[in-house]
Formats: structure tokens, C-alpha cells, sequence
């Protein structure tokens, strides 16, 4: 025989928005998946939700978008299949993907369940070395490895987004030990990942001081999300009342922005951990690294094994995201909106009861 043709390589029928070229627009599109395999869990995608990485793969604003691109990778539903080795989850279970679809299961990183460290790692969408496809389609197919079992009762739209902004600050808060009852963490920025961050080290019994360049965020940190005090990080005066006083802070902003007053509002020994990812090198001194002992590092969402323990704390503490819910028709507005950051906090689409074959 030869070759085979994606046809039967990928015999699955499936639907779902795609954007084909740097406008970005998404629009309707057929396409196919793999047939349920041996180790396979395929489920009927309810929600997913809209990561501001979606926004930077349908620009190609990182240049290395393969058109057509399907974004999501916060992708929740029910199971409608498994193959005849899968001991996970059952027809009918509730079930997510993130953003990690694949991985070499014999490294190093897989081997300490670091699966977002492998350098086999397989994107849910827009991988480099595979053709994947991401949520906002109406069903999914993953190995079972790669499958979060959804907890009882917890929500699935509002749950949605933790898969990648959940657990993208959860593991750092724990990697790097900014989860002691009593501490006091700063979060920059209150978006998707930061209004999360303030929820997850808040059940923790963590101190927090939320810092943003937007003063009328303050009510809503401190009211809403249960924020112990806010900076506006353009307010020097406000900004010297910090100094000294936080044992950690996640920085979430992926804007261009100086790392050295946050470095400033460290205690010695605090740790800056970085989790967004501007595109300009940061300026950093050493100084204020030396002085104090401090450390500046970086984090990247986080393993299946940790992605699962999160979504277990955050239906054990009633965390979910803020969202706004959307039909698939109203994505590419909700992508505008996303580029001005006028969303509070994560937009999240109903695929279930939007996305129908025309
Ligand atoms: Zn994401
Ligand atoms: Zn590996």
C-alpha cells in the first residue's frame, strides 16, 4: 500500500472556526481527526475558552502560525468515546485539555510529570512538528494522558479557562513557594491570569497586593476578588509604600513594562516570578538583585499531574474565572475586544449551543 491519505489517516468529520490568513478573521470550517485509538478519550467540546495567545496565532504575531489555525487550548466537554485501553474516564464523564496534547513520556521532564518542560512537547494547536487542531471546534480527540477529569458539580464554563490562565500562575504560586499561609504576594496585572492569581493566594491564606497601571481595577481586586490592598504601579508614592514588604510576586503582564520597582517592593530573598511574555527583552540591573539576595524567574503553565490537582483545589475553594460567555459567532469581536483588553476577565465561547454546521 501507499501512502495513506489524510482522509483515512484522519477519517473523524469534525467542525469548527478557523483563521486562514494574518487578518486574523475566523470563519466556519470542515476539517477531520483521528479516529478514536486504543489510549484515545474523544468528548463533544461545551466551552473553550479565549486565550490571549489565540489572539497572537491567528496575527501570526509570533511568525510561526501554519494556516488554517483552530484555536483554544481551554477546552472542556463530555465524553462521547474511549478506546478499549483508556481507564481515566468513561462515556459521559466530564473532561478538559489544555494546552499540552503530546510529550516524549521518557525524559527527564516527563518523568518528574514536568510534561511543559519536554522538548517533544506537542501544542494542543499550531504545533511545530504536528498538525493539531484546538477547541474552538465542536469535538476533540486526546490521549488519555493529556485528559483532566473534570471535578463533580464544578462548572465547566467558568472552569474552562483555568486549564491554561489557572494553571500558568497555580504552578508557580507553588514551585516557587508563595503558598505559606501569612505571606504577602504582589500580582501585576488583573486580567485572565491575574484575577485567577488573586483568587488561588487568597484560599491559600496568602497577603495580596494586586499592582496595575489602571486605578479603576482597584475596587473590583479588593471587592470582588478579595485583593488585601492594590498599588497603581504609576503612582510613585504608592509604589514607595511597598518597598520592602512582599516575599513573592507572579507578574502576569505580557505589555512592555520595568521589572525594577518590582524588584524594589521585594523583601530580601523575594522572588519576581514571570509569567507573561512581553516582546522586548526586560532591562535588568544586578544591583538590585544583589542587594537583598533577590531572584527573578520564569514559569510556563504546568504539568497534567499539577493541572489536575489545580482544578481539584479550585472546585475544593469554589474558584472559577470571571467570564464573559459568547457565542461563536461573536468571536471575532470578542478578539478585538481582547486586543484593547476589554474583557473582565476571560472570555469563554459556548461551542455546545453555538457552533451548528450551517
Ligand atoms: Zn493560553
Ligand atoms: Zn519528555
Amino acid at each position: 500500500m501507499g501512502s495513506k491519505s489524510p482522509e483515512t489517516e484522519h477519517p473523524v468529520k469534525a467542525l469548527g472556526y478557523a483563521a486562514r490568513d494574518t487578518s486574523g478573521v475566523l470563519s466556519p470550517i470542515n476539517f477531520s481527526r483521528r479516529k478514536t485509538g486504543d489510549e484515545d478519550v474523544r468528548f463533544k467540546v461545551l466551552y473553550c475558552g479565549v486565550c490571549h495567545t489565540d489572539l497572537h496565532f491567528v496575527k501570526n504575531e509570533w511568525n510561526n502560525t501554519k494556516y488554517p489555525v483552530i484555536p483554544g487550548h481551554e477546552i472542556v466537554g463530555v465524553v462521547t468515546e474511549v478506546g478499549s485501553k483508556v481507564k481515566k474516564v468513561k462515556v459521559g464523564d466530564h473532561v478538559g485539555v489544555g494546552c499540552i496534547v503530546g510529550c516524549c513520556h521518557s525524559c527527564n521532564q516527563c518523568g518528574a510529570n514536568q510534561e511543559q518542560y519536554c522538548s517533544k512537547m506537542v501544542h494542543t494547536y499550531n504545533d511545530s512538528s504536528v498538525v493539531t487542531y484546538g477547541g474552538y471546534s465542536n469535538h476533540m480527540v486526546a490521549n488519555e494522558h493529556f485528559i483532566v477529569i473534570w471535578p463533580k458539580d464544578y462548572p465547566l464554563d467558568g472552569g474552562a479557562p483555568l486549564l491554561c490562565a489557572g494553571i500558568t500562575v497555580y504552578s508557580p504560586i507553588r514551585y516557587y513557594g508563595l503558598d505559606k499561609p501569612g505571606m504577602h504576594v504582589g500580582v501585576v496585572g488583573l486580567g485572565g491570569l491575574g484575577h485567577v492569581a488573586v483568587k488561588f493566594l487568597k484560599a491559600l491564606g496568602v497577603k495580596v497586593t494586586v499592582i496595575s497601571t489602571s486605578p479603576k481595577k482597584k475596587e473590583e481586586a479588593i471587592n470582588t476578588f478579595g485583593a488585601d490592598s492594590f498599588l497603581v504601579s504609576r503612582d510613585q508614592a504608592q509604589m514607595q509604600s511597598g518597598v520592602g514588604s512582599m516575599d513573592g510576586i507572579i507578574d502576569t503582564v505580557s505589555a512592555d513594562h520595568p521589572l525594577v520597582p518590582l524588584i524594589s517592593l521585594l523583601k530580601p530573598n523575594g522572588k519576581l516570578v514571570l509569567v507573561g511574555a512581553p516582546t522586548k527583552p526586560y532591562e535588568l540591573p544586578a544591583f538590585p538583585l544583589l542587594f537583598g539576595r533577590k531572584m527573578v524567574g520564569g514559569s510556563f503553565i504546568g504539568g497534567i499531574k499539577e493541572t489536575q490537582e489545580m482544578i481539584e483545589f479550585a472546585a475544593k475553594h469554589n474558584i472559577t474565572a470571571a467570564i464573559e460567555r459568547i457565542p461563536i459567532e461573536y468571536i471575532n469581536t470578542a478578539m478585538e475586544r481582547l486586543q484593547k483588553s476589554d474583557v473582565r476577565y476571560r472570555f469563554v465561547i459556548d461551542i455546545g449551543n453555538t457552533l451548528k454546521a450551517a
